[in-house]
């Protein structure tokens, strides 16, 4: 038996829509820039850049959400996330939806001062994106089969609407992406794909509630709780 010097972490869960069984969550990837910000923006040829959470980022989406340190600018972006059940290297698109487990809305939260200064400095991202409880995800609703590729996603503060769009919208189709990610690292069961944010993308603050989801996956509610001083 494996001796421990320290008491190994326990492995980051998802619950699964509906049971008592849980997900468990291997890696975080998260696609940059995925819908149109603007009307008549073209579709950008090269495929679009990715970084990763780590898996203790991931709570539940729901209750309270602590305000991070160090930013004054804490952002939310609503996004359709991918869960591996079949990992695999070098994944064709047109087999891509064998190695998909299940869907749920999850919010890719943002420190975006700190992602400014980083894209100033050429810096890594991960100050502005993997800090704790950055990635809060409903329960997963398992695919069996049912890969909705159409869906409105859609995020509010407070009872008024800040994002809107369709899934069917995304620039590069979750098959791609997990093609696109299979090409550069070997997907793994457990992995998790946040597939970008549209338009819209603003500031949270203490006391806001969020309400948000993807249509026939899932909604959630959620409310900024203040920084502890
Ligand atoms: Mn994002």
């Amino acid at each position: 038996m494996t001796h421990y010097v320290l008491p190994p972490a326990a492995p980051a869960t998802l619950a699964v829509a509906d049971t008592a069984a849980v997900f468990p969550v291997n890696r975080v990837f998260c696609i940059g820039r995925n819908y149109a910000w603007s009307a008549g923006e073209p579709r950008p040829t090269e495929m679009p850049a990715w970084f990763m959470k780590p898996a203790s980022a991931v709570v539940p989406a729901e209750g309270a959400l602590p305000y991070p340190p160090e930013t004054a600018d804490f952002c939310h972006e609503i996004e359709l996330v991918v869960a591996i059940g079949r990992g695999g290297r070098d994944i064709d698109a047109g087999q891509a939806e064998q190695h998909i487990w299940g869907h749920a809305a999850g919010l890719d939260l943002t420190r975006r001062d700190l992602q400014q200064q980083a894209k100033r400095a050429g810096g890594p991202w991960e100050p502005a994106k993997a800090f704790d409880h950055s990635a809060p995800c409903t329960p997963l609703v398992p695919a069996a089969g049912r890969h909705p590729r159409t869906g409105a996603i859609w995020l509010a503060v407070n009872g008024l609407e800040r994002q809107r769009a369709d899934i069917a919208d995304l620039l590069w189709p979750v098959p791609e992406l997990v093609a696109m990610l299979s090409r550069s690292v070997a997907l793994l069961p457990g992995d998790l794909i946040f597939t970008g944010t549209p338009a819209g993308v603003g500031p949270l603050q203490a006391g806001d509630r969020i309400t948000g989801g993807v249509a026939g996956v899932k909604d959630f509610s959620m409310t900024v709780q203040p920084r502890p001083t």
